[in-house]
């Protein structure tokens, strides 16, 4: 299946509430075959006018940190974890991140990106399956498998949260300079629960020191 199939699978979309106010679903853009892949929370008021993620505020300086790197639009893809914009952009709930969350995965098993930047919370608890936040783990990758894929997770603060927090500014800058050497990475396959049980228990310490 194509993206372009999914998508069109995609706007017709009723699993969840959100169905009934959206103005259209937002599905991503993009790069089909982009090697870094950005995740975020869930369309706003002109996402949910235009059909595009990330076009208002948030977007703009998302695009500048891009340009930072030396990277636009046209080189990444940018989707949500809900693609319906949920009424005056409250947060997403449980629910709805669970109706929505297969048209992601599909998604990312289209993709198949080397790297995903999660914006924020929700999408880093989200693609990384732990409840650990993002002001602890920001700006550290981790790999995760979903099947038969390996990706490397990236978390990093939302622009948004950025806009107006010079700080916050600074160390979304300094973690979005670290994208260009991760996507030079290789990434190391995460071993299969099979894999790990077939290897050999290794023998206790003692015995391998000889002592007993
Ligand atoms: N914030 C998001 O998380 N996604 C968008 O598309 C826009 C703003």
């Amino acid at each position: 299946m194509s993206l372009d199939a999914l998508r069109d699978e995609a706007v017709g979309c009723t699993k969840c509430a959100l169905s009934q106010g959206r103005t259209q679903v937002v599905f991503g853009n993009g790069h089909p075959d982009a090697d870094l892949m950005f995740v975020g929370e869930a369309p706003g008021f002109h996402e949910d006018q235009q059909g595009i993620p990330f076009v208002g505020q948030a977007g703009k300086l998302l695009d500048k940190l891009l340009g930072g790197i030396g990277l636009t639009r046209a080189d990444v893809y940018v989707a949500n974890t809900l693609k319906c914009r949920p009424p005056g952009n409250r947060d997403p709930l449980p629910e709805e991140k669970h109706e929505c969350e297969p048209w992601l995965f599909r998604q990312i098993a289209l993709i198949q990106p080397k790297l995903i930047a999660t914006l924020g919370n929700h999408a880093t608890k989200q693609l990384t399956g732990k409840e650990t936040g993002i002001t602890r783990v920001h700006g550290q990758p981790q790999q995760v498998s979903y099947g038969e894929m390996t990706v490397t997770i990236f978390p990093i603060y939302h622009p948004a949260a950025a806009l107006y927090t010079p700080a916050m500014l600074k160390v979304l800058e300094e973690d979005f300079a670290k994208i260009p050497a991760l996507l030079q990475q290789e990434v190391e396959p995460v071993p299969s629960l099979a894999e790990l049980e077939a290897e050999p228990e290794p023998e206790p310490v003692a015995v391998q020191l000889g002592l007993f």
